[in-house]
């Protein structure tokens, strides 16, 4: 199979991680006699950089033609103080929603190997931790109106929530059938007791349950289920969400499977075309010095395979070949403990990609 793949490896640790990523893909295609052609494009802070802006009429344009994009993380310091409409994540923003990505799934799944990174009790963690994070990516708070204006004297500020039943009702339905495909539970996550938008969220969540009778259906409130996810996270499947509590859940999540590192992402709208990605930032602390883990970009390039290009095998073989890598023992710095072996950003995704032939 022929596949183009726009390629945004960004700012920070982004180039690293994402040409880990493409190596192991590459790998990957020349077993199964795949072409996956990329195409690199620039967003982000350094397209801020090269053309005074985050996201040129050509990189999105490229990205809207591909098969898929793989993204690596925008962002750092160097451009805090650039105008908010033109800061790094702007594109990011644009780019979801020109393509109508409106579905982002995170798996919060700890690696067995990895169980002692996890930094809750070994009891809760032992109960196993698998569950997914489907989250509203287009709509809320993210994509309202902001103004920050003068009243009396002083700086208010606002920004708008708003959704309405088609977007909740679209997110909703991937969530089910992302159910469908494991454990059949759906627990949707609102603050219905505040906001008239979840309020609706509920509503609609409740209605299309009924259509789906095979899948266990219940509500939890956000700050509940933030608790939750630390106390007993084995009690979840699949968790549905707006967009800024899947975007808080799904860090809280990342942080108790061990490292943020590890934790790969689909967007997906309508189509099989979809933006993957780690969930992590561009980690400027450590950008060029090879102590990137780029096994969330390796696995998000997995999750392509499977959701963009239906490559199921191919995409267990990756996961497959980090299983054993990490059966071996090695490990880059943010997953290092004792008795393993430490070992750069370049030779992780070497050795992941050794294990494909
Ligand atoms: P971050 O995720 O970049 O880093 C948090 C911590 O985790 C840092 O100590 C970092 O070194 C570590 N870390 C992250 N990824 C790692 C990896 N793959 N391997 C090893 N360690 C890793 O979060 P931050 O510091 O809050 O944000 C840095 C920049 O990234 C900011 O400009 C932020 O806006 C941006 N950001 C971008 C995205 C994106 O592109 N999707 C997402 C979140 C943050």
């Amino acid at each position: 199979m022929k596949k183009s793949i726009v390629v945004i490896k960004g700012d920070g640790i982004g180039p690293e991680i994402v040409t880990e990523a493409m190596k192991v893909m590459d790998r990957t295609a020349q077993k199964y006699n795949h072409e996956f052609q990329f195409t690199e494009v620039d967003a982000g802070g350094c397209a801020i950089d090269k053309y005074g802006e985050c996201l040129p009429e050509s990189s999105l344009k490229k990205c809207l033609e591909a098969d898929s994009v793989l993204l690596g993380a925008v962002g750092g310091p160097k451009w805090e103080n650039v105008e908010k409409n033109n800061r790094p994540e702007r594109a990011l923003l644009r780019i979801r929603s020109e393509m109508g990505l409106y579905a982002n799934l995170r798996p919060a799944k700890i690696f067995p190997q990895l169980s002692h990174s996890s930094p809750l009790k070994d009891t809760i963690v032992q109960k196993g931790i698998d569950f997914v994070i489907v989250r509203e990516l287009i709509g809320g708070i993210y994509f309202g109106s902001h103004e920050t204006i003068q009243i009396n004297g002083e700086d208010h500020a606002s920004d708008i929530m708003a959704y309405s039943e088609h977007e909740i009702e679209r997110i909703g339905r991937t969530a089910f059938e992302t159910a469908r495909k494991r454990r059949k539970r759906v627990i949707s996550v609102d603050k219905s007791n505040v906001l008239d938008c979840s309020r609706l969220w509920k509503k609609v969540m409740h209605r299309l349950s009924e259509n789906y009778p095979d899948v266990e259906y219940s509500d939890m409130l956000v700050d509940n289920c933030a608790m939750q996810i630390v106390k007993d996270p084995s009690q979840f499947d699949v968790i549905v969400t707006e967009n800024m509590f899947g975007d808080i859940l799904s860090d809280e999540a990342s942080m108790v499977t061990g490292s943020i590192g590890m934790i790969p992402s689909s967007s997906l709208g309508s189509g099989t075309n979809g933006m993957y990605e780690p969930i992590h930032g561009s980690a400027p602390d450590i950008a060029g010095m090879d102590l990137a883990n780029p096994i969330g970009t390796i696995l998000s390039g997995a999750m392509m395979l499977k959701y963009s290009f239906g490559m199921e095998q191919e995409s267990q073989d990756i996961e497959n070949a980090v299983q054993k890598v990490l059966d071996e023992g090695y490990r880059t710095g943010d997953i290092m403990s004792e008795g393993c072996i430490k070992i750069g950003c370049c030779e992780m995704g070497s050795r992941i990609a050794d294990h494909i032939k």
